[in-house]
């Protein structure tokens, strides 16, 4: 017989407590400890996964030259964005795990992958759709109207892991696609679905599928702004690698990062134009991130960052206004509201700039959110050019981190940046005196004008 017991978890992290506590030995969150039915069953074995193949799962030594390496064995998706990220393509029997807020487009972007793989078996499981909901969902696709796989993707609407592995037994299907973890439930957790124990145990179960079959499977899991409702980040640990599907809802602009991957690089970076008829591959971003229009504008530079592995770009506006409260304003959007702070008070004590008695306004074009230091320039020149208000020279872009005595620190791989920069024909780049100076001298068609602190980019601007 089985023997009911609970326990505490950490709603937040995941952490497991006998006994309630206030704060959270391991994440530090206050009041996130609920109380959630396990059984444990000792026939735990006889649940979910494993009574597929009892027995034939070998676990013994072996020499490294025997293993195979599954590096030429990755299954290429038609979308070069979601290979990119992955590292290549889908590695076999990986578990792969993406998060993101609901409503992002996470579902969109799966179902039209898995439809436009042809020659593969496809399982979508849906724990929050009808198939009526999906098949109008599938129908909206334009690029599954034109090169659809209808006879080799299936579709599974059910929550329970039982009755899902039972289903796959019997299709054996080449990629599992599972939207979304939360919604899933096994019998051998009490607690209700979306729990921390469930989706804890539930993910186990399709890892150990995924390992014993080969099957790569993608698990879809839905994270709140502040990351506070559990799931996706309990996760990170168990699954081998993590996507994080980003953007703002108002905007049509999504970016794929990779958070974690154990066959790839962390630095990947996809974008797609969220459109009626699916999510589009935006293969050349930084024509679209910028407004290229010819009136100039005050309080707008252009930076030039890499994102990922790839050069970007991206459009910063600021707007710089007399206080009306007591407090000054500082609102951000896609950049970070610490580093505008610290940028903002080098403005104050190296130049004499008076930003204590204005509100400053910032966002990053298209929605995007930006990491690279190498904004820190483009950021701080458009703040000045809409203290000034006064437009910037035409053509002209960025590249640089900004130290806290005002010197212009060099960035790395400054000559992507730069080649992007004259691709989309921008005649000058601001970048460090300290950046490797061999390249100014190639013949490129841009002006790379190198300097070393706040003060001389500011002369040359105003
Ligand atoms: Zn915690």
């Amino acid at each position: 017989m089985s023997k009911i017991k609970t326990a505490f978890f950490c709603q937040n992290c995941g952490y497991e407590s006998v006994k309630w506590v206030g704060q959270c030995p391991s994440c530090g969150q206050w009041n996130t400890f609920v109380e959630e039915l396990i059984q444990k069953d000792s026939k735990k074995n006889d649940n979910g996964w494993s009574d597929y193949h009892p027995g034939t799962r070998n676990s013994r030594t072996i020499s490294l030259s025997q293993i195979k390496s599954n590096e030429d064995r990755r299954l290429l998706t038609s979308d070069s964005e979601l290979n990119r990220v992955l590292g290549g393509g889908v590695i076999p029997g990986s578990l792969v795990l993406v998060a993101g807020e609901p409503g992002i487009g996470k579902s969109t972007l799966f179902l039209q992958n898995g439809l436009l793989l042809k020659d593969v078996t496809v399982l979508y499981i849906s724990g929050e759709e009808s198939e009526q909901q999906i098949k109008m969902r599938a129908d909206r696709l334009q690029s599954y109207s034109l090169t659809g796989n209808t006879e080799n993707f299936y579709l599974l609407t059910e929550t329970s892991t039982q009755v899902i592995f039972q289903e796959i037994k019997k299709l054996k299907p080449q990629l599992v696609i599972v939207d979304s973890i939360q919604t899933l439930q096994t019998t051998f957790i009490d607690s209700s679905p979306g729990s921390v124990s469930q989706i804890r145990e539930c993910a186990a179960e399709f890892q150990r599928f995924a390992k014993e079959t080969g099957t790569p499977v993608f698990l879809i899991g839905h994270i709140t702004k502040d990351g506070s409702i559990a799931g996706p980040k309990i996760l990170e640990h168990m699954v081998d690698t993590v996507l994080q599907f980003e953007g703002d809802r108002h905007y049509a602009y999504r970016v794929l990062r990779t958070l974690k991957n154990r066959f790839g690089s962390t630095a990947e970076l996809g974008i797609y134009e969220m459109t009626d008829q699916g999510m589009r591959a935006v293969l050349n971003p930084s024509e679209i991130l910028i407004t290229q229009k010819e009136d100039q504008l005050s309080g707008i530079a252009i930076a030039a960052t890499i994102e990922g592995l790839r050069p970007l770009l991206i459009e910063v506006q600021a707007l710089v206004t007399q206080s009306v409260y007591g407090t000054p304003q500082r609102t951000v959007s896609g950049f970070d509201l610490r580093r505008l702070q610290s940028l903002l008070a080098v403005l104050e004590k190296r130049g004499g700039f008076h930003f204590g008695i204005k509100d400053v306004f910032l966002n990053i074009a298209g929605g995007i959110k930006v990491e690279d230091p190498s904004t820190d320039l483009a950021v701080l020149c458009a703040l000045l050019s809409s203290y000034e208000d006064t437009p910037l020279p035409h053509h002209i872009c960025f590249a640089g981190e900004v130290g806290l005595s005002g010197e212009i620190r060099a960035v790395n791989r400054i000559e992507q940046r730069v080649a992007e920069a004259e691709k989309l024909g921008f005649e000058k780049i601001i970048v460090s005196k300290y950046n490797p100076k061999g390249l100014s001298r190639q013949k490129t068609g841009i002006e790379m004008l190198a300097m070393g602190r706040v003060e001389e980019v500011y002369k040359y601007l105003f």
